[in-house]
């Protein structure tokens, strides 16, 4: 090790950062790791896990109602916001001791404080200055807000999830996954929410019919998506707020949340003092070994703005520290990583777009279905899940997979598998389904779909 205090030192203690100190550990790298908020990360702490909880707790509100159709008669509820956010926090401390103990037991040291490089081998923590032979930077990702007039009284979906009492109305500004599953998340705990867009239509990068499907469903569900529309100001009127759109329209609302965007962390790292070149978009530039331009530092996670989801980040701090101290070679696979936007209804994709798939392969066979679950022949409820296979014309491999409807993560997670190996649309047709299942549309689709105007063509 020579001269060096570590092997490896950390910046940052989430997903990547954990899981990349863990394994070097394991092979044996003396290794510390410096966390300036709560060990976890975003993840644990203000991300996918309470975001999920809390996705639990809106759709009651639906069970509720179904379950009548099924016989049960359900007596007076009332939700306590208090009582969500108190259990979820409880949660939230047992996973963050957990992920401490997990740091101690791998013999991983954990600073607390902010950590800043002062050259290649040198990091600083609030002052203490120590050396290692290799560094990785981990600090993730942090909410961007728009310089709009007003835009402090807003918040970001850090502190969402802090909430003293549920607002009574909602004002979600965006159209990406985190905007779309807190417009979901507060329509069911029963707030009116209306939903501003800049764009066309939610969920930019996903696959059309995927994002009408979820336009379509959340606005049945309440959820008043406005699309075409920005906010040009924000005033304290009072208690309440006012936000003044870009269509002239004003809405009074108790609180406007800003899901917009996510900027890589790197302010104040000391990272251009010490050569590491940043990206155009500010993150910072790696190749696919997740080396900097320092051959001694690395980063993965949200911080190089790949694909900024918890298992990505988790593969690159796995795949960076089996490399550089497991002796054993491995890169991050970024392609056919399966996704899922947790809105009401469940959103997941796994591959390509049909836009997409159109661009790489130019013959694309669509296989797609509409249909109201089972479960819903009894409730009466107008829910519809949407299921689509996009397949190569010429090798005939399924190239995406993307489904909207309940428990469709927990679907398209199994199909993943298959689109990883290569599958061809006739080895899922091979594959008997499980009936009876929603999953099972995705092996009987026979009829590739045609665009009803070239049906009419032909
Ligand atoms: P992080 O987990 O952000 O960890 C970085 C850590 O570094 C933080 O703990 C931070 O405090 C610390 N830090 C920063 N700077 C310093 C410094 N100078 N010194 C010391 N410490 C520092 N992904 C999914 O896969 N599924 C989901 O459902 C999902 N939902 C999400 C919901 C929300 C609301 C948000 C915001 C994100 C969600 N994500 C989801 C994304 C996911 O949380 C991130 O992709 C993941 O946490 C990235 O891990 P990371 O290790 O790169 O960074």
């Amino acid at each position: 090790m020579g001269t060096y205090d570590y092997d490896l030192f950390v910046i940052g203690a989430g997903s990547g950062g954990v899981r990349a100190s863990r394994v070097a550990a394991s092979h044996g790298a003396k290794v510390a790791i410096c966390e300036n908020y709560r060990v976890g990360g975003t993840c644990v702490i203000r991300g996918c896990i309470p975001k999920k909880l809390m996705t639990y707790a809106a759709h009651y509100a639906e069970d509720f109602e179904d379950a009548e159709a099924y016989g049960w008669t359900v007596g007076p509820r009332s939700f306590s916001w208090s009582k969500l956010i108190a259990n979820k926090d409880t949660e939230i401390d047992r996973l963050n001791k957990i992920y401490l103990r997990l740091l101690a037991d791998a013999g991983v040291e954990c600073i607390e404080g902010t950590g800043r490089l002062v050259d290649p081998h040198t990091v600083e923590i609030d002052g203490r200055a120590v050396t290692a032979k290799t560094i990785l930077v981990a600090t993730g990702g942090w909410p961007t807000m728009p310089d709009v007039p007003g835009i402090e009284h807003a918040v970001s979906s850090n502190e969402v999830f802090h909430l003293a009492e549920q607002p009574r109305r909602v004002v979600v500004v965006g159209g990406g996954y985190i905007a779309c599953e807190f417009a979901g998340i507060f329509n069911g705990l029963g707030s009116e929410v209306v939903q501003l867009y800049r764009r066309a239509q939610v969920l930019r990068g996903f696959d059309d019919d995927v994002r009408n499907t979820l336009a379509q469903e959340a606005r049945k569900k309440g959820v008043d998506i406005r699309v075409e529309t920005n906010v040009s100001r924000i005033d304290k009127v009072g208690s309440q707020l006012q936000v003044t759109c870009t269509t002239g329209a004003v809405i009074e609302t108790d609180l406007v949340l800003y899901a917009t965007g996510r900027a890589p962390n790197t302010k104040g790292l000391g990272l251009e003092e010490a050569g590491v070149k940043l990206n155009e978009g500010g993150a910072v530039a790696v190749d696919e070994w997740s080396r900097t331009s320092v051959g001694n530092i690395y980063a993965v996670g949200d911080v190089t703005d790949r694909l900024n989801l918890t298992p990505v980040a988790l593969n690159e701090g796995l795949a960076f520290a089996e490399t550089v101290f497991g002796g054993n070679n491995r890169k991050m696979d970024h392609r056919n990583v399966a996704h899922a936007v947790f809105s009401q209804p469940n959103v997941s994709c796994v591959g390509l777009s049909e836009a997409d798939a159109r661009t790489e392969f130019g013959d694309v066979d669509i296989y797609k279905s509409t249909f109201r679950g089972l479960k819903h022949t009894l409730t009466g409820r107008d829910e519809k899940t949407m299921m689509k296979i996009v397949v190569d014309a010429a090798s005939q491999r399924v190239v995406g997979i993307h489904m909207v409807g309940p428990e469709a993560a927990e679907i398209v997670q199994g199909l993943a598998i298959a689109v990883k190996m290569g599958a061809t649309k006739a080895q899922l047709d091979a594959t008997v389904g499980i009936h009876p299942t929603a999953a099972e549309e995705f092996v009987t689709m026979r009829q590739k779909f045609v665009e009803p105007a070239a049906k009419a063509a032909e």
